[in-house]
């Protein structure tokens, strides 16, 4: 027998009684395993809990998500990062209100051609919420799948992902598939480890695990070397009038589409180049005092790209129909309520020293 098909006992037995509580698993409806799953994407799951339960109080069904307006699903997403991810949600939304009556599919080919929907998550909402036997195969799985078959080939690659979804959906068990990609998941968060010393004591796969038996655990698995992350040097502007602070919408695509930005320029400026680039982007405004004063550096990493930021604050006055549509002035609850900051830029309190 395949060793992946001889885990799945032991797997679903460890898992009856240590599965770990948290809120999407009270009512793992198709709507709940979705927005748990899309959350849980690049973020740790207590960071999660919260958003969670105040996104659900909030837009406790499809067809509220899809009505969202996009600045107040921004809002609830602020923090998160990753927007596109809810923008994702929200189109995807949409569709199933259009195409399915406002209910999830059960169906993973349907569910995969939704907007922000991949293998795994199709594979999550599939198994867990309709009981059909597909894998959610994520980089947890290829990790614990790798040790416990000693294989050293790339958990990176695409092929070495397809085969291993492939060999899994050939052994999924009838009606446990939700509790065995459940099993998987908690498995890979809290005893197979993906960095630090795994807890093989305590692992229910460890007879059957060649990693542990070849005395190989910290070298499995096996990642090809990534592709270096590129730098990028900003000067940002944090411009204040009458206790307002002027915000710039991002453009529809790219990087943090649509999100909300103080004015930045590439370059890391000094003070005197800084000034120059302002009258440069924004001509219609002027210093009052003439000056720009040095606020505190920061580092923002992306997936592909590290922000390194300078920054300045000035205090300036305007025609408003000067800007353009783009540019807004919010005042102080208008910041915290309505626009969504990305985190990039969240190093500056802006409204702790007014301008
Ligand atoms: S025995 Fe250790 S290495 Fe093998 S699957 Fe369990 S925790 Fe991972």
């Amino acid at each position: 027998m395949d060793r992946l098909e001889e885990m799945i006992p032991y797997l679903l037995h460890w898992y009856r009684y240590n599965a770990r509580v948290l809120p999407w698993r009270e009512d793992p409806s198709a709507y709940h395993v979705w927005i748990s799953e899309i959350m849980l994407q690049q973020t740790r799951v207590e960071a999660v809990r919260s958003y969670y339960q105040r996104f659900l109080a909030e837009l406790p069904d499809i067809r509220a998500l899809a009505e969202c307006p996009d600045d107040r699903l921004m809002k609830l997403w602020e923090g998160l990062g990753y927007y596109s991810r809810c923008r994702n949600l929200k189109k995807a939304a949409q569709l199933v209100c259009e195409q399915y009556g406002g209910e999830l599919p059960a169906d993973y080919k349907k569910l995969r051609e939704l907007p922000g929907i991949g293998d795994y998550t199709a594979g999550a909402v599939s198994s867990i919420a309709f009981g059909l036997p597909e894998p959610a195969v994520d980089g947890n799985l290829l990790r614990v799948c790798a040790r416990l078959t000693g294989s050293r080939e790339d958990i990176l690659s695409p092929a070495v992902k397809k085969n291993l979804t492939e060999r899994l959906r050939a052994v999924m068990p009838e009606r446990e598939s939700g509790a065995l990609n459940q099993a998987l998941m908690d498995l890979g968060a809290c005893i197979c480890l993906p960095n630090g010393t795994p807890h093989c004591e305590d692992c229910p796969l460890m007879h059957l695990c060649v990693a542990f038996s070849e005395g190989t655990v910290s070298e499995i698995p096996v990642r090809a070397a990534k592709k270096e992350r590129r730098t990028e040097k900003r000067t940002v502007f944090l411009l204040f009038r009458e206790g307002r602070v002027l915000l710039h919408k991002r453009p529809e695509k790219g990087l943090l589409a649509g999100l909300y930005e103080f004015p930045n320029v590439s370059g890391a400026l000094t003070a005197k180049a800084a000034k120059e680039a302002l009258k440069e982007l924004l001509p219609m405004l002027s210093l009052t005092d003439g000056k720009l004063k040095k606020e505190e550096d920061a580092v923002h990493i992306f997936t592909h790209i590290k922000w390194e930021m300078k920054a300045y604050r000035g205090t300036v006055s305007a025609e408003d129909s000067a800007l353009s549509e783009d540019y807004i002035w919010v005042d102080e609850n208008a910041f915290k309520a309505e626009c969504s900051v990305p985190s990039a830029f969240g190093k500056w309190d802006v409204f702790s020293k007014k301008g």
